[in-house]
């Protein structure tokens, strides 16, 4: 049940949904966005919060499309977690991202909820922000001020904390096109079915003719409070043979990163740290496998 009144705003156009947050900043009243409404309004029913106004993405043309832009794909912020893993183009071109939207929720949940919504509201067991993270995605805001480009790594802050102000909207993310060669893979631990991630490890490998590493990237949710990515480790990587050797060597560098995991009911901090181990050998040999 929605516990407390609010007003209702349904822009047409970016420019005007900044106008209306900027405004009810400025009145300093309590102003959130709506996009699929599958984590605001959870929140709202559970009191967690309260929002005066709510500007609604929904009327706003062109927040949904997905585009090759050169070397980038550009995926519009309001494009939801079912387009994403249905596109031809994301599938061809960062199957990582398709496979990650794939795994979220279940076909409600999908169906609503929307990339920009799972940024903007940023729960540390959430499927994109680690792959993000390892894509070195870019993030398109807008603001009253202008518009800014800030990369994934540091739109993710803190617990449940984003470097976006309540008057800014995210418009697009942009995610580079794969070398056709990159093995991927996204794996999560959950406690059932179409749950959050407990935890959650992405992987994109790429490898020489002579079966040696070319280059590595692997992200993690569930490992600290905001996405974990084995940066230490990546470049070392290079030109090492990939073998169950290797795919030890980042299961247990992601172990050692794994320092600050959120316990939760069903799982305490060191048997998170565990399945980080696990789920990222997990995701390093599927990726192996899948690169050609
Ligand atoms: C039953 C259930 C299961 C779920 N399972 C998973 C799961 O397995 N994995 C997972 O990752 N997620 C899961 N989710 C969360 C789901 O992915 C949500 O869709 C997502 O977190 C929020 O997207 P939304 O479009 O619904 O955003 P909303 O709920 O509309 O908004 C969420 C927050 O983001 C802000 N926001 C929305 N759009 C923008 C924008 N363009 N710019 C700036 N801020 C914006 C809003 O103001 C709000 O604070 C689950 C949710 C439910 C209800």
């Amino acid at each position: 049940m929605i516990r407390a009144p609010f007003q209702l705003h349904r822009p047409h156009s970016i420019d005007e949904a900044v106008r209306l947050l900027s405004q009810c900043v400025q009145n300093g009243e309590d102003v959130k966005l709506l996009a699929g409404g599958q984590s605001l309004m959870p929140s709202m029913n559970l009191g967690l919060v309260a929002p005066a106004h709510i500007v609604s993405l929904n009327h706003v043309a062109g927040l949904d499309s997905i585009r090759r832009d050169g070397d980038m794909l550009a995926i519009g912020a309001g494009t939801t977690h079912h387009a994403l893993a249905e596109s031809e183009v994301v599938q061809a071109h960062c199957p990582i991202l398709s496979e990650t939207a794939a795994c979220i929720g279940d076909v409600q949940v999908r169906n609503r909820g929307t990339l920009g919504g799972s940024i903007g509201h940023f729960d540390p067991a959430a499927d994109y922000p680690p792959v993000l993270v390892l894509l070195d995605a870019a993030c398109q805001i807008v603001s009253p001020s202008g518009e800014r480009t800030v990369a994934a790594k540091d739109v993710f802050v803190d617990y449940m904390t984003t470097s976006l102000s309540a008057d800014e909207v995210l418009t697009e993310i942009r995610v580079p096109v794969l070398p056709s060669d990159t093995g991927t893979a996204y794996v999560k631990f959950t406690r059932v079915e179409g749950g959050f991630a407990i935890v959650g490890a992405g992987a994109c490998l790429r490898l020489n003719p002579d079966n040696t590493c070319r280059s590595i990237r692997v992200g993690i949710c569930g490992a600290a409070p905001v996405p974990v990515r084995l940066t230490a480790i990546e470049d070392t990587l290079t030109g090492k043979a990939v073998d169950d050797a290797f795919v030890e060597m980042v299961a247990a560098a992601a172990y050692e990163s794994a320092h600050d995991p959120v316990a939760e009911l069903h799982a305490d901090a060191d048997y998170k740290r565990e399945m980080v181990r696990v789920f990222t050998r997990r995701a390093v040999k599927t990726a192996w496998e899948r690169a050609d």
